[in-house]
């Protein structure tokens, strides 16, 4: 993708998001480009038929989850992205991911690189950002470039909660 039009798409895709997370994937977006990467937000908010092909797909493992939450008024206030390596769009290169991990971090955001993962090999990707060592030899979770909120959980978000 050219880079204007990925600059396009991800500040299109950042508005449908909650205002307080987007924010957020702002930032790490920023950091992530500091870093001399490209990263493309490929998914933000996602309506209740593609969250259910998503699923059928095995993308997802929510019917209902961050990327469907929606206002009372229908707006979208979706509170998660999948920020893809858009020079490696289908495999998004581990630095990339180890880094991204980091900066979300930074950015009181987390991603889904440690999902599903035994706490062994979690130790080795907390290792890895700590010790910057982008090119560790380290196995990550299934879902590493989904980026979510911290301290709220799908359901909360569902009731009307939304993160700060
Ligand atoms: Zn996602």
């Amino acid at each position: 993708m050219l880079e204007p039009r990925r600059k396009e798409r991800n500040a299109q895709k950042l508005t449908e998001l909650y205002p307080t997370f987007a924010a957020r994937v702002a930032r790490v977006i920023a950091g992530m480009e500091g870093a001399g990467w490209r990263p493309r937000i490929q998914d933000a908010w996602r309506s209740p038929e593609d969250q259910k092909k998503a699923y059928d797909a095995g993308h997802s493992k929510l019917l209902y989850g961050f990327h469907n939450v929606t206002g009372p008024d229908g707006r979208r206030e979706a509170l998660a992205v999948d920020l893809i390596d858009d020079d490696k769009p289908l495999n998004s290169r581990k630095p990339y991911l180890l880094q991204l991990a980091a900066i979300a971090g930074q950015e009181g955001v987390t991603t889904g690189i440690r999902w599903d993962m035994p706490v062994e090999l979690v130790a080795g990707i907390d290792k890895a950002i700590a010790d910057q060592n982008w090119n560790a030899k380290v196995k990550i979770g299934w879902d590493p470039t989904h980026i979510q909120p911290i301290g709220i959980t799908v359901q909360e978000a569902k009731a009307g909660k939304r993160p700060t």
